[in-house]
């Protein structure tokens, strides 16, 4: 077996179902009986939902999802102004979706076992040992051995430890509570609140199925005593009132931690998802850079695993999605020390200043576009003429399939060097340049439609 990917969360199963989709044969193992039917993330940003419809996963998350089209922001008991979120943009003109990860895991897991992979529940790693020609897992369940190993098993990931890298960092926030509660609430359910008070904070989101999820900082309070606190934030903020009636769904405690992986490969051993970088869920963008982790990671895999290109075309992933973890990792520490105002002179920027320019549509539009992680670039210059290599390329990055595109000329000979140094191309007539689309859409080549020059830069890429 080439590819074993440790983990079935929203990584581990999109990493799978990309290498399927390019026709790699690959096992996933995850330490847990079975899928989680608990949520941690609720967001699924416009670019994790482009992931998803090009694995042929999005299914009916867009019909089961609740839009949102605004933030309201309360500071002092007092509404103070509303965020303006999901309008279209010339880059962003799908919305973003509140829909829970579990449903996000079961739609990844539904089309991985439609090509033929079931996850092998109760398989917990505890061990990794690799040399040049693979790697053996220890596990609950027995050894596994594998020519390459994807660790996607979390913040605490036995695969990172195992392979001796090094997950430096902080942590942010010492106690933060959420609790997922059944409750009529008379809150429109096209909004998130956030109530704002000194140190104080509250927030409200509405999920499916008549759901709402609370979040407040609190450190120190325990699992079990969850639901009475949340309830007394409720009530003492936004005047909200929860009954004994009303049925907690999920509660959870948790820190906040921001750390990045030293390296996201590390021999035979490769990293992605919240194994490789952790931050606050302040802007919901965690489990949406493991999956634009997930398919700029398994394009290349799949063709090193098939031998048509040399092991230097992985380095390419850690080079492009390391800074987007980092730059990830500042956003979201930024906005949580925005909101939460760690200073009193902070909390007056905050409450004076920055609430009030959020109205503006300019900064709308910057934080929109900044969340929808469609301005994701790997072009290594500023100049030139668009779409420059490692621009996502609008046009191919919504066709819903995992597949690279060549567009040239009709009849033109570059598509048989495409597909005969990659494997399976799709093409797509266009006059003039030729563009060659990489399967995550962006772009990999552009040039004089010559199937010798394709040629070169193909080879050139593939580190063969
Ligand atoms: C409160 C909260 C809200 C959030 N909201 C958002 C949001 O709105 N939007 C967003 O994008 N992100 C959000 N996130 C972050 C998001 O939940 C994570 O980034 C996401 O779950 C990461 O997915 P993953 O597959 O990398 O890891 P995980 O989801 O942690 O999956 C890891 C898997 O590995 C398995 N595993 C662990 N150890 C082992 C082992 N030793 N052997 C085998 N298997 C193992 C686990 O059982 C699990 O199935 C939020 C997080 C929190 C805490």
């Amino acid at each position: 077996m080439s590819v074993v990917v440790v983990g079935a969360g929203p990584t581990g199963l999109a990493v799978a179902c990309a290498l399927r989709a390019r026709g790699v044969p690959v096992r996933v193992v995850d330490g847990a009986a079975g899928p989680a039917t608990t949520s941690r993330a609720l967001g699924l940003q416009p670019r994790g939902g482009e992931v998803l419809g090009r694995l042929g996963a999005l299914g009916d998350l867009p019909q089961r999802s609740v839009g949102i089209g605004r933030v309201v922001i309360h500071v002092g008991g007092r509404r103070a102004g509303e965020l303006r979120v999901g309008q279209p943009t010339k880059l962003v003109r799908q919305p973003g979706l509140l829909v829970s990860q579990a449903e996000v895991e079961a739609r990844l897991r539904q089309r991985l076992e439609q090509s033929g992979v079931r996850v092998e529940w109760d398989t917990q790693v505890v061990g990794v040992e690799q040399d040049d020609g693979g790697v053996v897992l220890s596990t609950s369940a027995g050894r596994v051995t594998a020519e390459w190993v994807v660790g996607c098993d979390g913040a605490h990931s036995a695969v990172r430890k195992g392979a001796g890298i090094g997950f430096p960092g902080v942590p942010l926030v010492e106690g933060f509570v959420l609790g997922d509660v059944r409750v009529e609430l008379p809150l429109p359910r096209d909004a998130v609140g956030v109530w704002v008070r000194g140190e104080e904070m509250f927030s409200a989101f509405p999920l499916p199925d008549g759901v709402w999820r609370f979040m407040a900082p609190a450190p120190g309070v325990a699992v079990e005593d969850v639901p009475a606190f949340l309830a007394a934030c409720a009530d003492r903020h936004a005047g909200l009132r929860i009954g004994a009636g009303d049925r907690w769904v999920w509660t959870s405690v948790f820190r906040i931690h921001r750390r990045l992986a030293e390296t996201y490969r590390h021999g035979r051993v490769l990293l992605a998802g919240d194994a490789a970088h952790i931050h606050s869920p302040f802007g919901g963008q965690g489990m949406n850079t493991g999956l634009g982790d997930a398919e700029n990671l398994a394009w290349r895999l799949g063709l090193v695993a098939s031998g048509r290109a040399g092991h230097g075309l992985l380095d390419g992933y850690e080079i492009e999605r390391r800074p987007v973890a980092a730059d990830v990792l500042d956003s979201t520490s930024g906005l949580t020390g925005l909101v939460l105002g760690e200073s009193a002179l902070a909390r007056v920027v905050r409450d004076r200043v920055l609430f009030p320019l959020m109205g503006l549509a300019p900064v709308r539009k910057l934080i929109w576009e900044q969340a929808s992680q469609l301005k994701t670039s790997y072009s290594r210059t500023r100049f030139g003429r668009r779409p420059r290599v490692g621009d996502r390329v609008a046009e191919f990055a919504s066709h819903p399939e995992f597949r690279w595109t060549l567009a040239a000329p009709a009849g033109n000979p570059c598509v048989s060097v495409a597909r005969d140094l990659l494997g399976d191309v799709r093409e797509v007539h266009r006059d003039g340049h030729a563009l060659l689309v990489r399967p995550d859409g962006h772009l990999a080549w552009r040039g004089k439609a010559e199937p010798d020059a394709l040629r070169r830069a193909l080879t050139a890429m593939l580190d063969r």
